[in-house]
């Protein structure tokens, strides 16, 4: 690596997905407010701006208010606002006619693009950071190492004071499936158009295919498979023992305001797990009960018509999975009657979630500062002295910050409080740590 260095970023943000978007609006006000910009740059390692981008089938809507977009709850009259994209769309009325609060998710999804699009001078796409390493100074860790490869695989590195790690989920692999990684006829469903473009039903051959899982993802496939594929046989194969619906009551909504942030962080850790597990079903391994309403109706039309082309298998446990020629083969236990079969597929989709980890990999030559890696209210690592420059994180903070965590649901409000946190640390004279901001601050 031969690089000249000129900058030293302000804030160096990984990942530009909705998090670390929301953050760029909110550090352009708060730099208008103060009259000095950021100098920030955020790193994405695609190719350009996509939402998930291997998840966008036709039928996938948002599964929150788009009230609740980048900017709105925090500055309604912010022009990066879904209405105002609307508006520069010539879609407004229409969508206002369509009468609904969940636009879909490749609407959506266009609507990030275009905010995106007016940050392309602060955002590097095709860089895949891999770590970021601290630099030991005088006074200690001032400044941070970003280390990134392009597609090419050339690595170079970028320097900067602060950095907000915001690089989402990763896709969870159950252990029976781990050695089957490199099967092409294995995949997550992170991956699902892509690696649907490339099966044979695409040029109408039959095919079986299980998805495994309950939640959202796994109902999104069965519906898109039946739809696009008329060749292809579906099992939907779940653990559970029914499909569930998301409590999107609007009692339970309230757990998503970002006022209900305060109310987790302020409680001891035990009480904060008890809230999460009991809200859990708004989330985890449930189902829009539209969705699941269209999957009934399906299996429902397959009984008048006495004939059965897919199949929901629930209450199985898959105990193994083998891949030979012939396709792959799922061991499968039910668990209410005990009685175990081995079924062959074409191919297996894994709607089997993400976890939330990728954080601790990049941070890791940081792991002597930054301990658990428990954060603050504003989302900044608790670090050892010693480390001077500043590391946030977003997404990684479920189990002190609630619920909304991972979700779109506080993107506006937790950018503003960590671009708010960022400006007092830009101004904070060299030494002061986080640790000797909040006691002055006690
Ligand atoms: C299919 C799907 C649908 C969803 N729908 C909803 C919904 O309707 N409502 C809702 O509230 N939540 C939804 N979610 C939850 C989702 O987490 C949030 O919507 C949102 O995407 C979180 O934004 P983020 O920026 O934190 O993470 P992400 O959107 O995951 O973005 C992370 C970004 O970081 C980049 N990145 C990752 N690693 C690196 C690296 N090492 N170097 C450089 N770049 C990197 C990625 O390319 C990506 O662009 C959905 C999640 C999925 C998977």
């Amino acid at each position: 690596m031969n690089q000249m260095i000129t900058t030293t970023y302000d804030v160096l943000g990984i990942g530009f997905g909705p998090s670390n978007l929301a953050l760029a609006i909110a550090l352009q006000e708060q730099g208008e407010q103060r009259g000095r910009p950021f100098n920030a740059l955020f790193l994405d390692k695609q190719q350009d701006y996509r939402w998930h981008g291997n998840t966008l089938v036709a039928q996938s809507e948002l599964q929150i208010s788009f009230l609740k977009d980048l900017v709105t709850l925090r500055n309604p009259t912010s022009p990066y606002s879904f209405v105002n994209y609307l508006h520069s769309q010539g879609r407004l009325v229409d969508f206002i006619n369509l009468g609904t609060f969940y636009p879909c998710r490749l609407e959506y999804n266009d609507y990030l693009r275009w905010v995106a699009g007016q940050f392309a001078e602060q955002c590097a796409y095709g860089q895949d950071v891999t770590r970021v390493e601290p630099v030991l100074g005088q006074r200690g860790v001032e400044v941070l190492k970003v280390f990134s490869r392009d597609a090419q695989g050339h690595e170079r590195f970028r320097l900067a004071r602060s950095v907000v790690v915001s690089t989402g989920g990763t896709p969870r692999i159950p252990a029976a499936f781990a050695h089957l990684r490199s099967d092409s006829r294995v995949f997550h469903h992170g991956q699902y158009l892509t690696r649907m473009a490339e099966q044979r039903c695409n040029q109408n051959q039959p095919m079986r295919i299980a998805v495994v899982g309950a939640g959202q993802s796994a109902a999104e496939a069965f519906i898109d498979l039946n739809d696009s594929y008329p060749s292809v046989q579906v099992d939907m194969i779940l653990r559970a023992a029914v499909l569930k619906p998301a409590d999107d009551s609007p009692f339970v909504n309230e757990i998503f305001s970002p006022s209900y942030t305060d109310l987790v962080f302020n409680q001891p850790e035990g009480e904060r797990e008890k809230l999460i597990n009991e809200y859990h079903n708004t989330n985890y391994s449930v189902v829009d009960l539209n969705l699941i309403e269209r999957i009934y109706g399906i299996l429902y039309r397959q009984k008048v018509a006495n004939s059965q082309r897919h199949g929901f298998l629930c209450r199985r446990n898959i105990e193994g999975a083998m891949g030979d020629e012939q396709g792959i083969t799922l061991a499968l236990r039910d668990t209410a009657t005990g009685e175990a079969e081995n079924r062959r597929y074409d191919a297996v989709i894994l709607a089997t979630g993400y976890e939330r980890k990728s954080h601790k990999a990049l941070l890791a030559p940081l792991q002597e500062y930054l301990g658990d890696f428990n954060v603050d209210r504003n989302y900044r690592i608790m670090a050892g002295e010693q480390l001077k420059a500043a590391v946030f994180i977003q997404g990684f903070s479920q189990s002190s910050h609630g619920l909304s965590d991972t979700l779109l649901s506080v993107l506006p409000a937790r950018a503003g409080e960590i671009a708010n946190a960022l400006a007092e640390f830009d101004q904070a004279p060299v030494g002061r740590t986080l640790r000797s901001l909040a006691m002055e601050r006690s």
